[in-house]
């Protein structure tokens, strides 16, 4: 096994043999929460970060530029489900930072709860309607340094604009996750991506990279955009 450091705090690629994993160094030690790999390396414990099951990671293998989470130390998470994706950007910021994962689903925020919580106290969930982000002003009480949206709605990319206009601060980064079966089922997926980041340009933000995550997530395209 040979393991390479990576330009962002606590991520990693393991080389085993022919294949390479991506992953990042386990704040919990010996947890696991999707049926990721742990890899023993002389940097610790490191945990996989599977593209096919986040976004996150299928966009830094398409040469996305993450680079923010070097340095963030607030983070609104919209969508944050059971709690795949946020558990690694947790690995990463460990200490330094908080974030707020947003979610709606109760069921789901459930098992987040039981699955996730109990092991990580620099997530703070926050059961919100994402559509309201007024709702959770008190909490986040302030602004955040990357907004992160991935709720899979028609209305995603508004979802997304509301959030940032509350809570971005400026210099800060969005990261939507565009999924083009949630607005259009028939129409060309790359047709849809152009449609939402026009909506953006149109609301004040400078898209600086959009990456289409296929062959890790058919359809779907992740933009990383600033308020201007
Ligand atoms: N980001 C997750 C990950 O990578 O681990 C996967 C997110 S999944 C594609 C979309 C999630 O957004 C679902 O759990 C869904 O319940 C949630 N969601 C949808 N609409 C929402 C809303 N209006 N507010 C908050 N969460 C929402």
């Amino acid at each position: 096994m040979e393991v390479e450091k990576l330009d962002i705090k606590n991520m990693y690629i393991v080389h085993i043999e022919d294949k390479k994993y991506l992953a990042t160094k386990n704040l919990t030690p010996g947890i696991t929460y999707y049926k990721e790999r742990l890899f023993k390396t002389k940097y610790g414990e490191l945990r996989e970060w599977i593209p096919f099951k986040s976004k996150l990671s299928a966009a830094y293998l398409k040469n996305m530029d993450i680079s923010v989470l070097n340095k963030a130390k607030r983070i609104l998470y919209l969508g944050m489900s059971t709690g795949t994706t946020v558990s690694h950007i947790s690995d990463i910021i460990e200490d330094r930072g908080v974030i707020f994962g947003v979610e709606v689903a109760p069921r789901v925020m459930l098992e987040y709860i039981n699955r996730v919580a109990k092991y990580r106290d620099n997530i703070i969930p926050l059961f919100y309607d994402a559509r309201v982000p007024q709702n959770y002003f008190y909490i986040v009480n302030g602004k955040v340094d990357m907004l992160y949206c991935d709720v899979a709605q028609p209305d995603q990319t508004e979802i997304a604009i509301r959030n940032a206009k509350l809570y971005l601060k400026e210099g800060g980064e969005l990261f939507l996750a565009i999924k083009a079966r949630s607005i259009d089922a028939a129409r060309d997926p790359e047709e849809i991506y152009k449609i939402e980041i026009r909506k953006l340009e149109k609301n004040g933000f400078k898209v600086i990279e959009s990456v289409n995550l296929e062959p890790y997530e058919k359809d779907h395209a992740m933009v990383r955009a600033k308020l201007r």
